[in-house]
């Protein structure tokens, strides 16, 4: 089936059985059925950026193919954190579960419950290399290639942390 647009989502936990956790989401985000999972990148273990000293996260992106709008993709997100007893208690703290969109199409949105692209994913390893392993020619939207974002990112520890 064609879909409309294309998204690409970084997931994030650091509490509980991460990679359980993980691959729990991506199942609930395949079961949907305005979703269709085109690319999944692997596992990587990377510290936390800002916030308390919290758990190391274990990180993925996937580039999926969608016919919801950005705001439907949202509230799809927030159902998935949910059902994974996501606390909203403190930014940036840990959390059983993190989806973010990190682009829809190439549009650039700034809305009360939504800016596209993420204002922090062009700065972030954790998002920019995972992206880059699934897709060599990824462009964020504003800010260029991928490849040439990754150039710039200073130290971020980020290990490998396997198939999911
Ligand atoms: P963060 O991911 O920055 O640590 P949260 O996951 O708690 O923070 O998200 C807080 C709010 O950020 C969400 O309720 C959502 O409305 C908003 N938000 C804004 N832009 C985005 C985006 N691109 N992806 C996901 N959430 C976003
Ligand atoms: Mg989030």
């Amino acid at each position: 089936m064609t879909r409309a647009h294309r998204a690409v989502l970084s997931l994030g936990a650091n509490i509980g059985d991460a990679a359980a956790t993980l691959r729990s989401a991506r199942d609930h985000l395949a079961a949907d059925a305005d979703i269709e999972i085109v690319a999944t990148s692997t596992l990587y273990t990377t510290a936390p950026i800002g916030g308390p000293e919290q758990p190391d996260f274990t990180n993925a992106v996937m580039v999926i193919a969608t016919d919801l709008s950005p705001m439907g993709l949202l509230s799809v997100i927030h159902r998935i954190e949910d059902l994974h007893d996501r606390q909203r208690t403190q930014r940036w703290g840990p959390r059983t579960l993190d989806i973010d969109i990190v682009t829809f199409d190439d549009e650039v949105l700034d809305d009360q419950d939504l800016t596209v692209p993420h204002p922090r994913a062009y700065e972030r390893a954790f998002v920019l290399i995972p992206w880059l392993e699934v897709d060599d020619a990824a462009v964020l939207p504003g800010h260029g290639k991928v490849i040439d974002l990754v150039k710039l990112i200073d130290d971020q520890a980020m290990t490998p942390a396997g198939v999911w």
